[in-house]
């Protein structure tokens, strides 16, 4: 009943050739498949392009991080939620490792950043993880659990029917180490049931992607895992073919 939901995170990687050539032809072989929901979320200065590359299709666009104060106004070089409305963008990828790991994000501006983008009907693809040192000492479901926890504080489980969780481990990351599928099984099953503590239905209907390392030759069996519901990638999403690869497997 869940269907898988595959977001390719491109970073601060593209260009205009690559949106003409590479996302042309990914859009064109993607658009025939079904019972998968694909996105892609460029660097914001690309968006309008990308639009006009995916229109007509059914592949939709998202940004990578938002401002989490709505409206207008002296925050130079942030975009808001209103302006993503503007251009009717449906996702946003908020709380991503290297936005919280390089930008110094915190849990509470995460959490404010997810609660601006529902205001404004935009779904946030909320990242949470460890990193290898948490993992290590045992502790990543203390970590994913203050990190989902600072944003049912701020919004409520029930918003969680339009929010999107990716578990990310941030050691798996851009290092071509992935999650086994059993790790992931367990901290997805661990966010279901953390979830399933507030609200069972919503819970149950929750998407939960996978992101960390995720390669055409290891996708199927992640996604076959029964607590994920499909995919963030990042290096493998900017390639048309592997990218393919990839949401096929879902
Ligand atoms: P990766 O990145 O697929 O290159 O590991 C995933 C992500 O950071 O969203």
């Amino acid at each position: 009943m869940r269907i898988p939901f595959v977001a390719g995170n491109w970073k601060m990687h593209g260009s205009k050739a690559m949106i003409q050539d590479h996302l042309g032809q990914f859009t064109q072989q993607a658009s025939a498949l079904n019972n998968v929901k694909i996105a892609v979320c460029p660097p914001s200065l690309y968006i309008s392009d990308v639009q006009s590359k995916l229109a007509g299709s059914l592949i939709a666009v998202g940004v990578q991080n938002v401002c989490e104060q709505a409206g207008y106004g002296a925050f130079t070089g942030e975009v808001s939620v209103d302006m993503l409305a503007d251009f009717s963008i449906p996702y946003a990828i908020v709380g991503h490792s290297e936005r919280r790991a390089i930008y110094g994000e915190t849990d509470a501006q995460v959490a404010d950043k997810v609660a601006a983008l529902l205001a404004s009907n935009i779904t946030p693809i909320l990242c949470v993880g460890e990193t290898l040192d948490e993992r290590e000492a045992d502790q990543t479901e203390q970590v994913v659990a203050i990190q989902l926890n600072a944003v049912i504080k701020k919004v409520g489980a029930a918003a969680f029917a339009n929010i999107v969780i990716a578990y990310e481990p941030v050691w798996a990351i851009g290092t071509g180490k992935t999650a086994t599928p059993d790790q992931a099984q367990a901290v997805h099953a661990f966010i279901r049931n953390l979830l399933a503590q507030h609200d069972q239905k919503i819970a149950e209907s929750v998407i939960i992607q996978y992101g960390g390392s995720v390669k055409p030759d290891n996708a199927a069996t992640l996604f076959a895992q029964p607590d994920i519901d499909g995919g963030l990638i990042g290096g493998a999403s900017l390639d048309p073919i592997d990218f393919l690869a990839i949401c096929k497997a879902a």
